[in-house]
């Protein structure tokens, strides 16, 4: 998105504060592909990317990892009456090919109860693969709720909700370089008037 556009979102009151600008992100993402580079040499890399969020990170990832490698994706959905509520998960678009064997990489986008991530785990290690490690890009732990262990961490950050760099609100801002707060209130006002003006 061009950097007006932005201005002009920022000055209509929809995004916040900009929390990670690009160059922030293409720092932090270089330090991890340094680390991922010589943690997995001679291993059988497999990065898996949980689609949709997590995969403008995962093309800028793995040009920063100096190793061969290769990527897949999978899609879930969540179940409950909010979405963190249950932690049940659905794979809507499983992976093309078989893991067992391999040193998996889950990179994520965002862990926050980290429900989604714990299921996703359960079912990948039946698979047996002959490892599997997470990578997100950023980490709200403060509102964890599941036990997981994340090895490689972009940033941490609080309870304000985020767009940006793949991450949406319903399916819009993904298309964003930097990371930003979203409005909430502004955006939620902005699909109600949206809701009554076609009523009328
Ligand atoms: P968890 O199961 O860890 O609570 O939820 C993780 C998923 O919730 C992420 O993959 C993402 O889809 C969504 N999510 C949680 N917090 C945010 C946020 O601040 N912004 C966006 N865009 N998505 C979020």
């Amino acid at each position: 998105m061009n950097k007006n556009t932005e201005k002009e979102l920022i000055k209509n009151n929809i995004l916040g504060k900009e929390l990670f600008s690009s160059e922030d992100i293409r720092k932090r993402v270089s330090d991890l592909g340094r680390d991922i580079t010589a943690d997995y040499k001679n291993k059988d890399l497999l990065l898996i990317s949980v689609l949709r969020g997590g995969v403008i990170f995962l093309s800028d990832l793995i040009k920063q990892i100096d190793l061969p490698l290769s990527i897949d994706f999978i899609s879930i959905s969540k179940y409950g009456i909010d979405d963190t509520s249950t932690g049940v998960v659905r794979i809507t678009k499983d992976l093309d090919e078989s893991i067992e064997g391999k040193d998996v990489l889950i990179v994520e986008d965002i862990i926050d109860t980290g429900l989604t991530i714990s299921y996703l785990l359960r079912n990948l290690r039946s698979r047996l693969p002959k490892s599997i490690e997470l990578c997100t890009l950023l980490d709200r732990d403060i509102r964890r709720i599941s036990d997981i262990h994340i090895r490689y961490i972009g940033f941490k950050i609080g309870e304000k909700y985020i767009v940006g760099y793949g991450l949406d609100y319903k399916q819009k801002f993904r298309n964003i370089s930097s990371v930003y707060e979203l409005k909430l209130d502004t955006v939620k006002k902005d699909v109600e008037s949206l809701k009554s003006s076609s009523n009328v």
